[in-house]
C-alpha cells in the first residue's frame, strides 16, 4: 500500500500529497476516472497516509495504524460499496451513525464510497447534508467514472481529482521489475485493474494453468470442436480450474483480440506474444468482424457466469457459438 503502490496518475497523486504536506485536506474528494485507473488503490493510499502515525505525505507502512489499514481492519476506515445495483439510503444512514461515535484515536475518520454514481437520489440527498456539515475531522472519498456521474450538488461540495485511463504498460513494467513472469504480467494487466489486483492474479498458482488451457482451447477451436469440448471437460471441470472459468473466458476473448491485432499489424500489443507465429498464421482464416463476434461471445459467456449461469453450460454454449460463428 501507500502512494508508491499506485502506478501512474502523477497529477492526482501530487494533488493529494500536497494537501497532506500542507495540512489542507478537504472534507470530500471525488475521484473521477474509468475502472482500472487506480482510483481504489489511490483512495487506500490516501486513507493510510491520513492515519499513519508518522504523518508526512505518504504512509510509512510499518506503524500500528498503517498495519490496521493493510489488514483491512482499521476501525475508522469505512468502505461502502453498492448493495446490489445501488448504494442505498440505509447504507448512508448506517455510515452516519458509525461516524457519529467519537473516533477511537484523535485522528481522522475516512469513508470511501465505491461506485458513487449508483447512489439512489435519496442516498445522495442524505449524503449531501452530511457533506455540508461534516463532523470534523472526517474525509469522504467518492469514486465515480466521471464528474458528471454524480449529482451536481455533490460535485460542488467535493474536490475533484481526475484520473486518466489506466496505463497498462506501466503496470506491466512494474510487475516485471518485481521479477514476475512477463507473459503472466501481460495477461494480468489486461484482466485486472490496478497494480494490487494484477499482482494478485499473477501470484495465483492457477493463473499460469488457465493461460495454458486458453492457448490449447484457442488452438483447437474451431477446427476440432469435439476435441476442444473434451479438453474443456478434462482440463477445467475435473480440476480446481473450474472455479475460474470466468477468467478463462475473459482471457480467451483476449486470445481472439490477438487475432485482430495480428491482422491489423499491432503484434506489439498481443497478450500472447509467445504464440504470435501461430496466431498470425491462423488470424486470416476469419474476417475481423467474425473475430469481434467470437470475442463478444466469450465476454457474454463470462458475464453469464457472473449472473450465476453454471460455468460448464456457459463455456459449452460459447464453444458452440464459436463453431457456428
Ligand atoms: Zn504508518
Amino acid at each position: 500500500m501507500g502512494f508508491r503502490e499506485v502506478v501512474g496518475q502523477d497529477r492526482a497523486k501530487a494533488l493529494l500529497q500536497n494537501a497532506l504536506t500542507a495540512h489542507r485536506v478537504a472534507h470530500a474528494y471525488l475521484f473521477a476516472g474509468p475502472a482500472g485507473s487506480g482510483r481504489r488503490e489511490m483512495a487506500g493510499a490516501f486513507a493510510q497516509a491520513l492515519f499513519c502515525e508518522r504523518g508526512g505525505n505518504d504512509a510509512c507502512g510499518e506503524c500500528l495504524e498503517c498495519r490496521k489499514v493493510m489488514h483491512g481492519n482499521h476501525p475508522d476506515l469505512h468502505i461502502i460499496s453498492p448493495d446490489g445495483a445501488t448504494v442505498k439510503i440505509e447504507q448512508i444512514r448506517t455510515l452516519q451513525r458509525e461516524l457519529a461515535y467519537r473516533s477511537v484515536g484523535a485522528g481522522y475518520k475516512v469513508y470511501i464510497i465505491e461506485a458513487a454514481e449508483t447512489m439512489t437520489v435519496q442516498a445522495s440527498n442524505s449524503l449531501l447534508k452530511f457533506l455540508e456539515e461534516p463532523p470534523s475531522p472526517v474525509v469522504a472519498i467518492l469514486l465515480a467514472p466521471s464528474a458528471q456521474a454524480v449529482l451536481p450538488t455533490i460535485l460542488s461540495r467535493s474536490q475533484l481529482v481526475s484520473f486518466v485511463p489506466g496505463d497498462r504498460e506501466a503496470l506491466e513494467n512494474a510487475l516485471v521489475q518485481e521479477g514476475k513472469s512477463p507473459l503472466l504480467a501481460r495477461a494480468a494487466v489486461n484482466l485486472a485493474s490496478g497494480l494490487h489486483s494484477s499482482r494478485k492474479l499473477v501470484e495465483e498458482n492457477w493463473f499460469a494453468d488457465i493461460r495454458n488451457v486458453v492457448i490449447q482451447l484457442g488452438k483447437e477451436n474451431p477446427t476440432r470442436f469435439t476435441a476442444s469440448l473434451l479438453q474443456a471437460q478434462q482440463q477445467v471441470f475435473k480440476t480446481d480450474l473450474s472455479e475460474h472459468v470466468e477468467i478463462l473466458l475473459q482471457l480467451l476473448a483476449l486470445w481472439y483480440r490477438d487475432m485482430i491485432y495480428a491482422m491489423t499489424d499491432r503484434q506489439a500489443q498481443m497478450v500472447f506474444p509467445d504464440q504470435a507465429e501461430w496466431i498470425s498464421k491462423q488470424a486470416w482464416s476469419r474476417s475481423i468482424q467474425s473475430w469481434v463476434a467470437v470475442m463478444e461471445s466469450a465476454l457474454t459467456a463470462a458475464r453469464r457466469i457472473k449472473a450465476h449461469v453454471a460455468p460448464q453450460l456457459a463455456l459449452e454454449q460459447f464453444l458452440v457459438n464459436v463453431r457456428e460463428g
